[in-house]
Order: C-alpha cells, then structure tokens, then sequence
C-alpha cells in the first residue's frame, strides 16, 4: 500500500485517494481553432510512460482537493507532491 502526501493534509494511506489522470496534458485553448484529431488526442489519448510520470491525484476521503504527483510507474516511488498551481 502507498502512502501518499497530501499538500494540504500530510502523508494519508493510498486508500483515500483516487488516481486522476496524466497531469502534463494541457487543454487547448479556447480561443484557437483546432481539429477534430488535436481535440480527440486532448481528449482521450495518453501515453502510457515507464519510468517518471507526473500525475493528478484527488484526496477523495479527506480535503477533497486535487493535487500533482511526481511518481515513478515502474516502482512507484513518490518524488513530490504539490498543489495545482505549484511546480
Ligand atoms: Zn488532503
């Protein structure tokens, strides 16, 4: 079981949280006329990367807050954790 550090609540049992997703996809903006591939790709294709991932993360059973995880795949070794709007 991971233990995971919640930015806002501390270090927590994997349980209480919920995977959300890639978290170097960026949307595209709104202004710019895209195509129907670049909304698809935006929308439902990810890589599937070994090794060092930075991911979303959902703090389900506590703060309710999203934050990014920095995590290795293959070991899943936590490097950092931060808030949305940190680096
Ligand atoms: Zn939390």
């Amino acid at each position: 079981m991971l233990e995971i550090k919640c930015p806002y609540c501390g270090k927590r049992s994997q349980n209480e949280f919920s995977y959300g997703g890639d978290a170097s996809v960026k949307r595209p903006a709104l202004e710019k006329e895209i195509s129907d591939k670049e909304w698809d790709d935006f929308v439902y294709f990810r890589k599937n990367p070994r090794g060092k991932h930075l991911e979303l993360w959902h703090h389900v059973s506590g703060c309710r807050q999203w934050f990014k995880v920095s995590r290795d795949t293959t070991t899943h070794e936590i490097y950092k954790t931060s808030k949305i709007n940190e680096e």
